[in-house]
């Protein structure tokens, strides 16, 4: 057995929830819409491999990744569907995409050189242009895509798979950053029609929250991460199951008179005799530090605040008086437990960040088990 299996605090990823939340994507955007499941980030941390299985069995019909190593990855367990790589490539990692046939997106002149130097030999590459409609990030200009990108889309030299922009806030109450960059992506397309030029077969602007909220951004292709996991935090997202629970088991319990500062540097101090349960996890599995005294756990069904500074492998619960508790019982941090619900959006809540940082910074020293 491998001993990371021995620790209890484990993570499980319900991957029937995976399937079913992508079903919900495709039923949600219709036939005419394929759903392109974006597992970069070891799938936002759950797992690559067993999330691309489970999307593809849930009606995907693309991955996307944000490099072309994790694509490798995809196509080494034998996943043979279209896969884009979601950032820009170096050299080196243009040569790999083409050569596990990954498509490219291409973003500037620099990357453009390198798609070229990738197509030695021979090969056309899988290419994307992606368009800055208002993010500011990456993209070319709006303005650039007749005048210096269809002459090279069109060169013969790659094979012009698809059309493409990011978005900066559709997630947010106010709709109206997503429909001017909206207005810009229809405004490229009808300048590319006016040319002449047929369209690639892929065109693509909308993430998760714009393919619930925002059909007029659908065109024939949405690409859904956050809402695949079941962590969007939206109104209109609450049928998306979340994926990810991570449960541990009391290592120690003690009873502690009251003036007992628990942790490093004492940050909680108790007011009365107390019972305090430590459980393994730390800020080293991502169980960030900054919710000491801020989160809570489950605790035989019972919300209980993790008072104390989280130190890298441990944290310490106050349990309270008539609450059974007892070394070994099992302690929910994320997730389920009797009516209560411990969700992703609380951990952001407690570190003051999003769930994508949460869900991509949970290490991988504890045990992922699926079902
Ligand atoms: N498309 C691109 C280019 C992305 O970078 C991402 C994620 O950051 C997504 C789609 C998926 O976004 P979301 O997780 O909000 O659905």
């Amino acid at each position: 057995m491998a001993r990371a299996h021995l620790r209890h605090t484990v993570v499980e990823i319900n991957l029937e929830a995976i399937r079913a939340n992508i079903a919900h994507f495709c039923d949600w955007v219709g036939d005419q819409v394929n759903v392109m499941a974006v597992v970069k980030a070891d799938a936002y941390g759950h797992g690559a491999v067993e999330v691309a299985r489970a999307a593809l069995k849930g009606g995907a019909a693309w991955l996307g990744v944000a490099q072309a190593e994790e694509g490798v990855e995809l196509r080494e367990a034998h996943l043979d569907c279209p896969i884009l790589v979601l950032g820009p490539s170096n050299p080196e990692q243009a040569r790999l995409a083409v050569a596990h046939h990954l498509d490219l997106m291409v973003t500037s002149g620099p990357g453009w050189a390198s798609v070229l130097e990738a197509a030695q030999g021979g090969k056309r590459p899988r290419v994307h242009l992606k368009v800055d409609t208002g993010m500011g990030r990456v993209g070319v200009r709006p303005d650039t895509v007749v005048s210096e990108w269809l002459p090279r889309l069109t060169s013969g030299k790659v094979q012009w798979q698809g059309l493409m922009s990011h978005l900066a806030a559709s997630d947010e109450p106010d709709p109206e950053s997503t429909q001017r960059q909206l207005a810009v992506f229809l405004d490229v397309l009808e300048a590319v029609r006016a040319k002449g030029v047929a369209f690639p077969p892929a065109l693509h602007l909308a993430n998760s929250a714009a393919a619930l909220r925002y059909p007029g951004t659908h065109f024939n292709l949405v690409r859904v991460g956050i809402g695949m996991y079941g962590a969007l935090d939206l109104e209109g997202a609450s049928e998306l199951e979340p994926a990810m629970t991570i449960s541990s088991a009391v290592s120690l319990v003690k009873r502690v008179p009251a003036g007992t500062p628990i942790g490093y540097g004492g940050s909680f101090v108790t007011n009365a005799d107390a019972t305090i349960a430590t459980v393994p996890i730390g800020y080293a599995d991502g169980y960030r530090r900054a919710f000491s005294n801020r989160a809570e756990a489950l605790v035989s069904g019972v919300r209980c605040p993790v008072v104390g500074r989280v130190s890298m492998d441990q944290i310490t619960i106050l349990v309270p008086d008539g609450i059974p508790v007892e070394e070994g019982d099992r302690v929910v941090l994320l997730g389920r437990m009797g009516d209560q619900h411990i969700t992703i959006h609380d951990w952001a809540d407690w570190a003051d960040t999003i769930s994508y940082e949460i869900l991509t910074g949970i290490s991988t020293r504890m045990t992922r088990r699926y079902s």
